[in-house]
């Protein structure tokens, strides 16, 4: 139902539990964030950590604060069930451990989803025959396992590749354990756009403007089919053919 996402050099997640916050009045019925350990240092663990739940955003920030979770690059979503009910495992974000892996591997994707994946079934049986052990019951999880499948060192390439073999709509935002700072987003048939903060040193992805209200007011309307590459000082966006975008093709407007 709702995404948000940043990649900068300081600590993000209140930025990210203020986003939930002010996407809440949009109803949803859990609610997760996920984070690169490892890119603010001093950070022992680095890898991806995530704390998801059923309660209201408010009880996540209380767990949040609990784990003293901080980090320069994260994801985080309120979710609408449509596949899968409302539990704590089909929660977002969704990892994929990689194939043959038990259940508390650690994750090597972490990925937010809005919308339908209509083909997740078929993807799903062709997974699981590749060894992916899915763990919830949503559409979303296929996409995870599917960056994963296409990873080769370079998360954009594998998101590329992961949404060509999708129908249905999405918006999603992604992480890998091995880039922590990088976060590649991507839209069709669900509104995404890309925030430009703090003079281009940190960048942020979101399923509405509103949800950046108060940390930048410079936006990109993402359009049907583009794909994002974010770094802290450094954004790409691509086109559905796969060409990289000019600015005048995809303006920074500010917002109020
Ligand atoms: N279809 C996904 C799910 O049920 C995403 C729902 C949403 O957009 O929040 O988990």
């Amino acid at each position: 139902c709702g995404i948000v996402g940043a990649v900068s050099t300081r600590n993000i997640v209140p930025i990210l539990v203020q986003g939930l916050q002010r996407l809440e009045y949009r109803g949803y019925d859990s609610c997760g964030i996920a984070v690169h350990a490892g890119s603010l240092a001093p950070q022992s663990g680095a890898g991806l950590q995530r704390v998801r739940g059923t309660a209201r955003v408010a009880e996540l920030l209380a767990q949040v604060q609990a784990q003293q979770l901080e980090s320069a690059t994260g994801i985080a979503h309120t979710r609408w069930a449509t596949h899968g009910a409302p539990t704590v495992d089909n929660a977002h974000p969704h990892f994929s451990c990689g194939p043959g892996s038990d259940a508390d591997a650690p994750g090597r994707v972490a990925l937010v989803h809005n919308g339908i994946i209509e083909n997740y079934e078929e993807l799903r049986a062709r997974l699981q025959a590749r060894g992916y052990r899915f763990t919830s019951q949503t559409d979303t999880e296929v996409i995870a396992h599917l960056v994963d499948s296409h990873y080769g060192g370079d998360l954009f390439a594998a998101v590329q590749a992961a949404v060509a073999e999708l129908r249905g709509a999405y918006a999603i935002a992604v992480l890998h354990r091995d880039e922590p700072h990088r976060l590649v987003g991507a839209r069709a048939g669900s509104p995404l756009v890309l925030g430009v903060g703090q003079g281009g040193a940190e960048h942020f992805v979101a399923s509405d403007a509103m949800a950046l209200a108060g940390v930048t007011d410079q936006i990109i309307y993402l359009e049907e089919g583009d794909l994002v590459d974010l770094q802290p000082g450094r954004y790409w966006i691509v086109g559905p053919a796969g060409r990289p975008l000019t600015p005048q093709e995809r303006p920074v407007r500010t917002v109020q």
